[in-house]
């Protein structure tokens, strides 16, 4: 199978110093292994999504010398397939509908019979307030969960996956999955729109992406995706979670670092060899 990676970032902001590694990283490693190189706009958040910040990460990309192929794969325009995956696993009764909001969950989470609040990939681990709920009974505002126990009876073997990168594959429990991870959304109260953990496993097969690369803060996340997978029916690819670039205080660039915009050294003079020295990629 030919090598196939991905740049997946999300047009909520300027790309920083942080993407310009990522994307040189998996660019480098494609080209390596004579492979493809896609690109895919994560414009699933609609609310933040901003068609200036997408047009400027064709800008940057280009401006450090990468290529790619067309289409670009863009979630927005991808939205029947995230709820063909939605129906089929509520289908499956493995969905409920949640109503609750940060502040209900953090209320709940902290209640003393809950010991003390379990934090996972994306935050606080669900308490299950709204687990009793039937999917069918969704309204217009309510977030999509998954029943984290009720899917891992589906899948006889936790998923496993291979590693490539910095950080060693993830081998959870069952019990490790449930209290750990728990019930995530798959799909984002108010708007409906899918949510990261469906879209990426579904764009990543739908690309044909052999070789995930992408930082080490969302090696957390990976285990999900492979279940996901599973219950999809969809391929696992080989993962890769690179080092992060952080700031001189060794903080890692967070989303919106703007100071460090690939658009910012451009326009002080910098070239695209300056900004791989800089990220030493
Ligand atoms: N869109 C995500 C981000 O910008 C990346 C998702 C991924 O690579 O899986 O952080």
């Amino acid at each position: 199978m030919t090598f196939t990676t991905r740049f997946a970032p999300s047009p909520t902001g300027p790309l920083h110093l942080g993407h310009a590694y990522s994307a040189l990283l998996a660019y480098d490693m494609a080209q390596a292994e004579q492979g493809r190189f896609l690109l895919r706009i994560e414009d699933s958040d609609t609310a933040r999504s901003r068609a200036a910040f997408e047009a400027q990460i064709y800008t940057d990309l280009s401006w450090l010398g990468l290529t790619w192929e067309d289409p670009v794969l863009r979630q927005s325009e991808n939205a029947a397939a995230y709820d063909r995956a939605l129906a089929h696993l509520g289908a499956r009764g493995l969905l409920f509908p949640c109503a609750c909001s940060r502040g209900d969950i953090r209320n709940a989470a902290s209640a003393p019979q809950e010991g003390a609040p379990m934090h996972g990939p994306d935050g606080l681990v669900y308490p299950g307030t709204c687990r009793h709920r039937d999917w069918k009974d969704r309204t217009a505002t309510d977030a999509i969960r998954v029943n984290m126990s009720k899917a891992l009876d589906h899948v006889p073997n936790l998923p496993r996956y291979t590693e490539t990168g910095i950080h060693p594959a993830l081998r959870l429990t069952r019990a490790e999955m449930i209290e750990q991870v728990g019930d995530v959304v798959l799909a984002r109260r108010d708007t409906g729109q899918a949510a990261y953990h469906l879209s990426v496993v579904i764009d990543d097969a739908a690309q044909s992406i052999t070789h995930v690369i992408r930082g080490a803060d969302l090696a957390s996340a990976t285990p999900i995706h492979v279940l996901l997978q599973i219950l999809l029916d969809l391929p696992t690819p080989i993962y890769h979670h690179h080092r992060l670039i952080r700031d001189d205080t060794g903080k890692r660039l967070a989303k919106r670092d703007d100071a460090r915009a690939i658009a910012l050294y451009r326009a002080q003079g910098a070239t695209p060899q300056d900004l791989r020295q800089m990220v030493g990629v």
